[in-house]
């Protein structure tokens, strides 16, 4: 059984390095298999160019004929590209893109060709939709589904097919897909930030929200991955040793970059650059084959596309350079998981970044609003924005013996701390000449500076400020960034739009300056939303029974976090902000539930078969070597042998032991297993966390036991030490 392990061993050992060709610079490559503006200038009409760039910002609809001149021109411009395909590219609900390609070729007659394109393929398509997660939608309305062109994304070409961006929806009208919300929740917070945006710029009619994703992920030769089944089952090692050395001596972060992984990394943004993914930093995480890339920041809607679009790319690169790529939350116990943080603010449509304070008064006041606006969502939302992270290969960061916590909570610092704590002393209602200025001068007017060396960045902190945007470092290394960026656009437009009214609402009632009122109410959003700050020590558990006072939540496990996705509130909220409506919610809900249980059951499954077919046949082969050496030694020296063999005969009762535990585990597990299934929904998944998820643990520490006793030459699954440090 060894043998797999060291012919892998063997086989990496061998490796060289890929030859990556750099040949152009890369912002010669950039965009170049992009229909992208300049292409479109180049392939489209002057009305046909108009009509796009007005869908793409301002929402206008495209009419048939216009669509028909858009997809002759983008099948043109992609056939002058070598492309033979195309297909419509989307995201359904299990988390990953989906695609169906069909060639331009068509037959005229039977003996003539030609490469067609049309409008009608351009704007919809109808894939076989049966087997995506539907959470219930199709079989109750009986519907089919289509996919819609969105030209808010443009379409490119991977591997000589033109792939066109599309959303994912049922005949009936719900959303299959995580993109129509991701687009709907952007809709509302434009429409609600513009209007706040008004009381400082009448001139102000669009706010886009911007999203810069850092990309964690582990690298493992392809060799050793085939040769651990519960890597390539299910993303993560279930049992292991650690090994002596992991990341203690911090020697990997930011280290020189292994030459392997280097040119992996080279192709790998050459790729991108093709690709129009403006990928910019790569560096070494810190745990051992651990890496981040992270792209200069882009719309919400184009940056979530340019993620999805990267994992897909990625492991085709890293197919080449004979690597696998781990995105698992948590590859391997007792070392740093990854994570996905999502960099997350607000612009204008000439750049300005509204969570940047500006250099007036005015414009401060801005950078203010929507600062407090986004604490009080928080605080209001918290346990929703846990939400939507879950999953099961998340719970082992969050919550777990990794930060960040599964409690939510908002970082932003002493000095931004102590501005809030002054704007709370201010004066209720109409506002003197001289409390005004010196607001302005002393107090807001400040911020810059602030800001120029707000350096204590706290790391542990699950939504941090950092000096221009807000990171929330919940976000798993193997979500799709639609589902938190949903629902951090829907709560903070739902804030944003209370804030008008309350603004309003004072101007009129209480005859105040708009500047006036505005102070006031920010005065009782940071009042009310004091308790979702925290700048302490986030992984400590002092934290956790500080939280518990203050009244946040603290959802450690999936089950436990996805309820308030149903709740009335919750309901009402995306209702009321027209982002989905109660059957689309439930519908993820249910499907959430469903992916999360059967993520648990493979895991069982998995480890009932390497514990009892790889772990203890391989002890007792080990076991009966001891034997047969205490045997011969008993021969040779008769009644002596006791004390000679004393190491041997202690090991063979020990083994025993181990083997003893694991089979009895595997057999209770099973049984676990067996209730479990008998149930649905919320019922089976709980189950499954309650009472099948403690044995893994338990089995695992038994055949990690057996791993430090048994001959290293007999191990047949790959150790921890060998997945981590093999270059
Ligand atoms: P780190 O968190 O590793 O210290 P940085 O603070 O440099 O890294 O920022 C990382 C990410 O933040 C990058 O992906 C960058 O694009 C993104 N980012 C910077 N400004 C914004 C912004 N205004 N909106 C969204 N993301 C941003
Ligand atoms: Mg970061």
């Amino acid at each position: 059984m060894s043998i797999i392990r060291f012919n892998a061993l063997k086989e990496t050992l061998h490796r060289k390095p890929v030859q990556v060709n750099q040949s152009e610079k890369r912002s010669t490559l950039f965009g170049q298999n992009v229909f992208n503006k300049y292409a479109m200038q180049q392939y489209l009409t002057r009305a046909a160019y108009e009509s796009v760039m007005n869908a793409i910002e301002h929402g206008t609809r495209i009419d048939r004929k216009i669509a028909d001149q858009v997809a002759v021109s983008m099948k043109d411009w992609a056939m002058s590209k070598g492309a033979t395909h195309y297909t419509h590219w989307f995201q359904p609900l299990t988390g990953a893109t989906a695609e169906k390609h069909d060639a331009f070729f068509e037959s005229i007659n039977g003996s003539l060709a030609m490469e067609k394109f049309d409008g009608e393929q351009l704007v919809q398509q109808e894939p076989d939709a049966s087997s995506f997660p539907s959470g219930g939608i199709r079989n109750t309305f009986e519907a089919r589904g289509f996919t819609a062109w969105d030209p808010t994304s443009p379409a490119f070409i991977y591997e000589r097919t033109l792939c066109i961006p599309t959303i994912f929806v049922a005949y009936t009208g719900e959303a299959l897909d995580n993109k129509t919300p991701l687009l709907k929740s952007l809709q509302a917070i434009d429409t609600h930030a513009t209007a706040v945006c008004r009381y400082f710029d009448k001139n102000i009619n669009k706010v886009n929200a911007t999203l810069g994703w850092e990309q964690e992920f582990f690298l493992i030769d392809t060799a050793l991955a085939v040769s651990r089944p519960d890597i390539q089952l299910t993303g993560r090692t279930l049992i292991g040793h650690s090994s002596a050395k992991g990341q203690q001596l911090d020697d990997h972060y930011f280290g020189i970059i292994p030459a392997r992984a280097m040119s992996f990394m080279q192709d790998l943004e050459e790729e991108c650059m093709l690709l129009g993914i403006p990928v910019k930093t790569r560096h070494n995480e810190v745990a051992p084959n651990q890496f981040e890339v992270a792209p200069i920041f882009e719309e919400v809607n184009l940056a979530v596309d340019h993620n999805c679009l990267l994992m897909d790319v990625m492991q085709k690169v890293a197919d080449r350079h004979q690597f696998k790529v781990l995105f698992h939350e948590k590859p391997f116990a007792g070392i740093n998981g990854s994570a996905k943080h999502n960099n997350w603010s607000l612009a204008l449509e000439n750049g300005t970044n509204l969570l940047s304070p500006g250099k007036t008064p005015m414009k401060n006041l801005q950078f203010l609003t929507f600062f407090v606006n986004t604490i009080k969502a928080v605080f209001e939302n918290e346990e929703l924005l846990r939400a939507s992270v879950v999953s099961a290969s998340n719970d082992h960061r969050l919550g777990a013996n990794e930060a960040p916590p599964a409690i939510i909570s908002v970082f932003i610092g002493a000095q931004l701390s102590a501005v809030l704590d002054e704007l709370e002393n201010v004066t209720k209602g109409k506002l003197s000449p001289k409390e005004k200025t010196d607001l302005k001068l002393n107090i807001i007017g400040k911020i810059p500076e602030i800001l120029l060396d707000n350096t204590d960045i706290n790391r542990t902190s699950p939504f941090a400020f950092t000096g221009n945007k807000f990171e929330f470092r919940a976000v798993g290394s193997s979500a799709n960034c639609a589902g938190p960026m949903t629902v951090l656009n829907t709560i903070i437009a739902k804030q944003l739009k209370e804030f008008k009214q309350d603004v309003d609402q004072l101007i009129e009632s209480k005859n105040l300056k708009k500047d006036e009122a505005i102070f006031n109410v920010l005065r009782e959003y940071i009042k009310a939303s004091k308790k979702i700050r925290f700048d302490g020590d986030g992984y400590g558990q002092a934290w956790e029974k500080e939280a518990k006072k203050r009244g946040l939540s603290n959802n450690g496990t999936t089950p436990a976090a996805l309820k308030v996705m149903i709740s009335k509130n919750v309901i009402d909220l995306y209702e009321e902000m027209n982002v989905m409506s109660k059957i689309e919610i439930e519908a993820r809900y249910e499907i959430k539930l469903a992916e999360y249980t059967k993520r648990l059951q493979i895991e069982s499954r998995v480890l009932g078969d390497i514990s009892r077919n790889h772990v203890v046949p391989t002890a007792i082969i080990y076991q009966n070597t001891l034997l047969e050496n205490t045997k011969n030694l008993k021969e040779i020296f008769g009644g002596e042998y006791k004390n000679i063999a004393k190491e041997q005969i202690e090991l063979i009762m020990t083994i025993s032991k181990h083997i003893t535990e694991i089979n009895a585990k595997v057999i209770q597990m099973e049984a676990a297993r067996s209730e479990a299934n008998k149930q649905i929904g919320l019922k089976s998944a709980e189950q499954y966390c309650g009472s099948v998820k403690p044995f893994f643990e338990q089995i695992r520490y038994h055949c990690d036991k057996l791993e430090t006793m048994v001959d290293d030459n007999l191990w047949p699954l790959t150790k921890y030490r060998e997945l981590l440090f093999t270059k």
